[in-house]
């Protein structure tokens, strides 16, 4: 059976994305609309504008195909992707999901003009990973069954819960494949 994975295609770098997975020979689709989630196996929600993606889901009515997609399928968020999946608390102009048990701070890492790229630790590879940071969110609050996957000075960067996957970088951007 073909895997195909869905890009939230809403705003943000969905056509990174969709350049790494083509690269790999991994069927693909953008997703705009829920009857695009039915032919999905999994969902990816990058980076961007977490207000504006929180904003364009609803606006879609994405929100509830979504959780209901989550509940047997993988999703993986990249930096505002990330915001997406936590469950931080609701502010007037972002909502996040609530898939999975963890909260951030949003551009924790720094401002725009403090964006950066470094090496870090993988849990799960003995290779050095060259993470791309922009506006990063930080993990502010950890649910007790989440795993860290990747960790830069200490502070988990990557995580799952055995079934979603969230990172604060963006592993699009680069060559790292
Ligand atoms: N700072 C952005 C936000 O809060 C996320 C940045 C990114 O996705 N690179 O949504």
């Amino acid at each position: 059976m073909v895997m195909t994975v869905g890009i939230l295609a809403l705003q943000g770098d969905y056509n990174q994305h969709k350049r790494v997975l083509d690269i790999l020979g991994t069927n693909n689709i953008y997703v705009r609309h829920k009857q695009d989630m039915k032919l999905c196996d999994a969902l990816i929600i990058p980076g961007g504008e977490s207000t504006t993606i929180s904003k364009q889901i609803d606006n879609n009515n994405l929100r509830k195909p979504i959780i209901e997609f989550s509940k047997n399928n993988i999703v993986f968020g990249t930096c505002a992707g990330m915001i997406m999946l936590s469950s931080s608390s609701k502010s007037n102009n972002l909502t996040p999901l609530g898939l999975m048990d963890f909260s951030v701070s949003r551009n924790a890492w720094g401002r725009q003009i403090n964006s950066f790229s470094d090496d870090l630790d993988l849990e799960f590879d003995n290779i050095r990973f060259h993470a791309v940071f922009i506006r990063a969110p930080k993990v502010s609050r950890m649910g007790k069954d989440l795993k860290v996957l990747a960790t830069y000075n200490n502070k988990p960067v990557m995580v799952t819960d055995g079934h979603h996957f969230v990172c604060s970088f963006h592993p699009e951007i680069g060559s790292d494949f």
